[in-house]
């Protein structure tokens, strides 16, 4: 695999860091781009990873690294050391070669909300490459990287890798350490992994997950081994509010696994229709306590000519952080004023209780659900295709995972119209494994696409001939 080599050998890296050039002038995706980056680890010979490049998002940390979490607030800030899953991915000779751009502190589904830059979809420059993992997913499907890491709070990598016709994993929740990657909202984050190729993302899950004593809400990984050889699809019926090409994708999918000879139950997943005040109401409450150490004082970002410490970070807050930051610490803010609290915050968290008891339900009598992971493909910046709201609305189908702590993968299902549409499986707590099998199924009817312009390493590598 000549990955492996691409940045070892002089000819290879100098059009490798050419091609990343030109569909950087295109698409944005990176906020740092260090090719010369020594490679870390001495990694021991047979290591899968060795010597491979790949991309972070940018609120994760990376040692001498720019560590901005697309914020003004954090703009010049380097990273004094690697998070847990960098120094994991370092034993292993991985090269963390960049940056990637992403909705400020990981809010919104476009990374439009990014302070930095503004990333276009490699498929089409004028639309969103996703959000908030949007840098992640443009490069993975550029072919930049055969991987990049995101973080997952309520669809951030699932939504970007369905935008850009990749695969996005986000993980059960305390299966991947966060030690060192900033947190959104604590009780639903969680790092996982973008690729063209399901292999790649199950070998890098397999790599970075694990107890670590570093994050106490991880737990040793216990794979659950149910069904692995003959899993029973549930797909959810009714009006879901999908565009014409997510419906038809959808349908072509459970076609699919029908013909293939599976199993395949209708579901009703009956506290769907609550998942978006729940989100909202929890991701907000946690983000106001997250972000309150963003101050102007300790580092970070700070407003000049305030006469007191209050007026300092009043001022540097208000001048550090965007409008959807601001508007979510706002709301979170307020669901959790005293008094208040059983209005919203307890509410959302009773509703959170019964998500988790549809899946218990649910998981009862099958293994895999299949679900839209967003409702249309690609949107174009702005809000003319969608409004910041319906944008909001959008999340339903990728946050209920985070509700309900389970694994969810979103998987290339076709291209429509020019532009890819990705869907997702949800698994049982610990049954990652499923998730990459049922993936694997689709693959053989439905291949990874290919964004016009895209190369494998091998093309780029090429000698000219002549
Ligand atoms: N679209 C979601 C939001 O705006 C994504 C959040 C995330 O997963 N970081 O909150």
């Amino acid at each position: 695999m000549i990955w492996n080599n691409v940045l070892k050998n002089t000819e290879y890296k100098k059009k490798y860091v050419e091609y990343v050039k030109n569909w950087e002038e295109k698409i944005h995706s990176l906020l740092v781009f260090d090719p010369d980056r020594p490679t870390p680890g001495k990694a021991e010979g047979g290591s899968a990873l060795s010597n491979i490049p790949y991309v972070v998002k940018d609120n994760i940390a990376v040692k001498d690294f720019r560590f901005t979490c697309g914020s003004k607030i954090l703009e010049n800030f380097v990273s004094l050391y690697d998070a847990a899953v960098i120094e994991k991915l370092n034993t292993l000779g991985a090269v963390p070669i960049g940056k990637s751009n992403m909705d400020e502190f990981g809010m919104g589904s476009s990374t439009d909300n990014s302070a930095l830059a503004i990333t276009n979809n490699p498929w089409d420059l004028e639309r969103v490459a996703g959000g908030s993992s949007g840098g992640s997913a443009a490069a993975v499907a550029a072919g930049i990287t055969p991987f990049a890491l995101g973080t997952d709070t309520g669809g951030s990598i699932r939504q970007p890798a369905s935008f850009c016709g990749v695969y996005g994993l986000k993980p059960t929740y305390g299966s991947v350490s966060r030690y060192g990657a900033v947190a959104y909202a604590s009780s639903l984050d969680v790092i996982g992994v973008l690729a063209r190729d399901i292999s790649m993302t199950e070998t890098v899950f397999d790599l970075i997950k694990g107890k670590d004593e570093q994050d106490q809400t991880t737990t040793e990984y216990i794979e659950d081994k149910r069904n692995l050889q003959k899993p029973v699809f549930g797909y959810l019926v009714g009006d879901l509010g999908l565009s014409d090409s997510v419906a038809k994708a959808y349908k072509n999918c459970i076609d699919i696994l029908k013909s293939k000879g599976y199993e395949v139950k209708e579901i009703a997943i009956p506290s769907l229709e609550y998942v978006i005040p729940a989100y909202y109401t929890i991701s907000t409450a946690e983000a106001s306590a997250n972000l309150a150490k963003f101050n102007g004082i300790r580092y970070g970002y700070r407003s000049k000519g305030t006469e007191s410490p209050l007026a300092l970070m009043k001022k540097s807050r208000s001048e550090g952080f965007g409008e959807e930051v601001k508007l979510r610490i706002l709301l979170g803010t307020y669901v959790l004023r005293s008094g208040f609290q059983d209005k919203y915050y307890i509410k959302a968290q009773k509703i959170r209780t019964k998500i988790i008891n549809d899946f218990n339900n649910i998981f009862g009598n099958i293994d895999l659900v299949v679900a839209p992971a967003f409702p249309t493909a690609a949107f174009r910046h702005g809000n003319a295709d969608l409004s910041p709201y319906q944008q909001r609305l959008a999340d339903k189908f990728s946050a209920i995972a985070n509700l309900a702590g389970i694994p969810a993968l979103s998987f290339p299902a076709g291209v429509y119209d020019n532009l890819p549409v990705g869907l997702q499986f949800f698994a049982p707590h610990y049954s990652e494994k499923l998730l990459f099998n049922a993936a694997k199924i689709i693959a053989e009817e439905i291949p990874v696409p290919k964004v016009p312009g895209f190369k494998t390493i091998e093309e780029i590598c090429e000698a000219p001939r002549g």
